[in-house]
């Protein structure tokens, strides 16, 4: 199944008339199916995170990804952040480029 592209099952795709979100449904589940197994769910996480209220659910209708997947994903996304300081672009202008990097309790280095 690994070249598969899955056929989005949400109501929009399964009418017979041409509807806008057939099209982009067709794509995610196209980007879908050229990502390894974490990029997938990370992508698809993310796409809920976008979608906001009830977009597990979509996600999951559209991709075929089990919610428990996504809601892993959704974790994952939420710890690989932790721990992660923003990597603010130093604005020009001389001086010491001053690491400001605060110790975080949870920092392991
Ligand atoms: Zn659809």
């Amino acid at each position: 199944m690994s070249n598969a592209i899955h056929q989005c099952q949400c109501p929009h795709c399964q009418r017979e008339d041409e509807h806008p979100y057939q099209l982009l449904h067709r794509q995610i589940n196209l980007l879908v199916s050229r990502l390894d197994e974490q990029q997938r769910r990370w992508y698809v996480a993310l796409e809920t995170v976008k979608i906001g209220h009830g977009g597990i659910a979509l996600m999951s209708t559209i991709t075929g990804m089990d919610e428990k997947t996504i809601w892993r994903g959704r974790k994952e996304l939420e710890a690989e952040l932790e721990g992660r300081p923003t990597d603010r672009v130093r604005l020009g202008g001389g001086g010491r480029a001053a690491v400001e990097k605060k110790h975080r309790k949870s920092s392991m280095t």
